[in-house]
């Protein structure tokens, strides 16, 4: 299964639906629709609108971020994977560099991740190094840290997929070369098969992402799938990296 995962961001409307309705429209009928799954993640305030709109079709709706308390509880504009569950949402990536830049610490996104799963939501688990730590060719060793020090065997790896996205790439248009991503993508599954015990979750990549550049990414077939930003906010940009992807 390959896994395209549109994060809008702070981006989106209730009329910026119509670009899902036309990415679903695509889905349904592609020939090749059943070998891979479309997740959207839109901002909290679409989520239970849009996976209302969705809940009988292809497309499934996430949540960008969420909480690391379990249901309630009086933190001010805090959304819980309880309170996302109850709208429709399936899945909430965790551990974005956005996030991690604002504050997101591991034992914190621990908590994101264990309290997401016991609401059934699946985790997009977010990994990436930064600018400085790839010109120290510090990458490996900061993925490997990134990974063990949330995940475990207990989360189960059908509830979790890992996106690895460096952050010198997000919304760049800089990307990693074809060598370099294919021995970060195998030392991640690496890595995970140790937490996971011989088997691994999905892994992703993400970055700069584009219907131009996905030739290059499906030749290297360890790459389960993309978590995909800028080009997930135009029906054409984001149908054109499937149609390139299967071409
Ligand atoms: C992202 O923010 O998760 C992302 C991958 O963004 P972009 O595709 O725009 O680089």
């Amino acid at each position: 299964m390959r896994y395209f995962i549109g994060n809008w961001k702070m981006f989106g409307i209730p009329k910026s639906l119509s670009i899902l309705n036309r990415i679903n429209k695509y889905y349904s009928k592609d020939k090749n629709r059943n070998k891979y799954k479309v997740i959207i993640t839109p901002p909290y305030t679409l989520i239970e609108s849009y996976s209302r709109h969705f809940r009988n079709k292809r497309i499934s709706i996430g949540s960008q971020n969420c909480y690391q308390k379990e249901q309630f509880s009086s933190n001010t504009a805090a959304i819980s994977p309880y309170m996302l569950k109850s709208v429709g949402a399936k899945y909430t990536l965790v551990g974005h560099s956005d996030n991690r830049g604002e504050g997101d610490s591991d034992s914190m996104l621990k908590d994101k991740v264990r309290y997401a799963i016991k609401n059934n939501l699946k985790v997009v688990f977010c990994i990436g190094e930064n600018k400085k730590e790839k010109k120290n060719k510090k990458t490996l060793i900061v993925l490997k840290r990134q990974l063990r020090n949330v995940l475990e065997k207990k989360f189960n790896k059908n509830n979790i997929i890992v996106a690895y996205e460096p952050i010198w790439s997000i919304g760049t248009g800089k990307i990693p070369t074809a060598n370099e991503l294919k021995k970060t993508t195998i030392h991640i599954k690496k890595v995970l098969n140790g937490i996971f015990k011989k088997t691994s979750p999905a892994v992703l990549y993400g970055g700069s992402v584009d219907g131009s550049n996905i030739g290059m990414f499906k030749e290297i077939r360890e790459i389960d799938g993309f978590l995909i930003g800028g080009a997930s906010k135009t029906s054409k940009k984001f149908i054109d990296i499937i149609k390139n992807y299967y071409r």
